[in-house]
């Protein structure tokens, strides 16, 4: 009980933190439909009494496309939030003729619990909790590739998700991926993870940087994460063993250049970049100060564009 008590105290301390309602963020994104014409789908419904789905929502136009994905995590809440407040400048990039691809609460009740996984209050994943954007069944195992990484997907949410991905590459072809998160164990800075064709020196890498730092964000310029990977200048590209990044993600599902359908190995998305922002999150730090550093990503999307096109 004691724990029960101590969690809620938490969470409705978190909450305070001014961040929006689940139906709140809904009821912005649906804007990008009713006022825009963006279709929308629903990637995965909870049981009715929930009143929660996982949605999306993508432009009209298709073709090579620019996919931004939030919330995987539910209690990394500043990407939803940034997403909801910064649509204008998606809107806008989006009407210069570039396909779009948003997913903004790909964890909605998660979210709302203010929890990491969707079906348990613990953070650490060796106690049950599943990720939403957990790709392991789909990609190549890590010492032969010569099989799936994992038997089978971890969840619901999760099958329903990396299954309308891929449906959804097909005809939005992944060029440049941004995926946004936060994290509530780094006390020294953001960082991002870069995958894809050029994940080191990647010139999106280095602007959503200085992007992130002009924010006031301090960056993690050097030093190992927790994981021991190497940080170069805010950005990890590779492993501890100086290996691409294999987190057995959505993000390095839409980077794979090969994986698994039905037992068979096929072409993967292949995005040509995939960055995943972290912004530092630990208790006391500011979630203004986080949803502007996500913002300030956002609103530069046409810049980061360019010079994800300049990449061949
Ligand atoms: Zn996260």
């Amino acid at each position: 009980m004691l724990a029960v008590a101590m969690l809620q105290i938490v969470c409705s301390a978190v909450l305070a933190d001014g961040r929006s309602t689940v139906e709140q963020l809904s009821s912005r994104f649906q804007s990008l439909s009713v006022d825009h014409g963006w279709q929308s789908d629903t990637i995965y419904t909870y049981p009715p009494e929930h009143d929660l789905a996982i949605r999306a929502w993508r432009t009209a136009q298709r073709g090579e496309a620019l996919w931004i994905l939030a919330g995987i995590h539910g209690e990394e809440p500043a990407g939803p939030n940034a997403i909801a407040r910064s649509l204008p400048s998606i809107i806008e990039l989006a009407a210069s003729g570039v396909p779009v691809v948003v997913i903004p609460l790909c964890n909605p009740k998660a979210y709302r619990n203010n929890w990491r996984y969707p079906n348990t209050p613990e953070r650490d994943w060796r106690k049950g909790g599943y990720s939403v954007g957990d790709a392991e069944y789909l990609l190549p195992d890590v010492e032969t590739g010569a099989r799936p990484r994992a038997a089978a997907p971890v969840g619901p949410e999760t099958r329903a998700l990396t299954e309308f991905a891929l449906r959804l590459a097909e005809s939005y072809p992944p060029l440049l991926v941004l995926d946004l998160h936060e994290d509530e164990l780094s006390a020294e800075g953001g960082y991002i993870y870069s995958q894809g064709s050029q994940a080191a020196d990647n010139p999106v890498g280095a602007e959503v940087i200085r992007l992130l730092q002009a924010s006031g964000i301090p960056i993690r310029q050097s030093g190992r994460t927790r994981f021991d990977e190497p940080i170069v200048d805010g950005v990890i590209s590779h492993d501890d063993k100086g290996l691409p990044i294999r987190d057995g993600s959505i993000d390095e599902l839409l980077a794979a250049t090969a994986m698994f359908m039905n037992g068979a190995k096929t072409p993967g998305p292949s995005a040509r970049t995939v960055l995943v922002v972290e912004t530092p999150a630990f208790a006391g730090s500011k979630f203004e100060l986080r949803v502007a550093a996500h913002s300030a990503v956002i609103q530069r999307l046409r810049e980061l564009w360019r010079l994800n096109s300049t990449m061949r």
